[in-house]
């Protein structure tokens, strides 16, 4: 049995390729709302990060996300990322951990 091939995405802020699984998605819907998108579902133009405030902050700085989602992200909606951000790394950092015993 080969290992099933996993899906790599692109960090828009450290550039670097990860598991889907270990990136968080921020989506620009339809209606233009960005948000975060821990289901990774939600339809719209989608851009991953690390799942760490670090890789917000560079994405941030140097308006990857706003290339990434061709959008222009307003401070304010940059402040409830960087709050909603927060509030899912501990989450997202223990899902992250139980997903990938086997990676070093
Ligand atoms: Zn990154």
């Amino acid at each position: 049995m080969k290992p099933r091939k996993i899906p790599l995405r692109k960090c828009v802020a450290c550039q670097q390729m990860m598991p889907k699984k270990q990136l968080i998605r921020v989506v620009r819907t339809p209606e233009d709302e960005v948000l975060i998108d821990l289901s990774g579902k939600k339809s719209g133009r989608g851009a991953y990060l690390c799942g760490q405030v670090s890789c917000f902050k560079l994405a941030h700085k140097n308006r990857a996300l706003d290339r990434a989602l061709k959008a222009t992200v307003k401070p304010e909606i940059y402040e409830q990322l960087a709050r909603d951000f927060i509030a899912v790394e501990d989450e997202f950092t223990a899902m992250a951990n139980q997903e990938s015993d086997d990676d070093e």
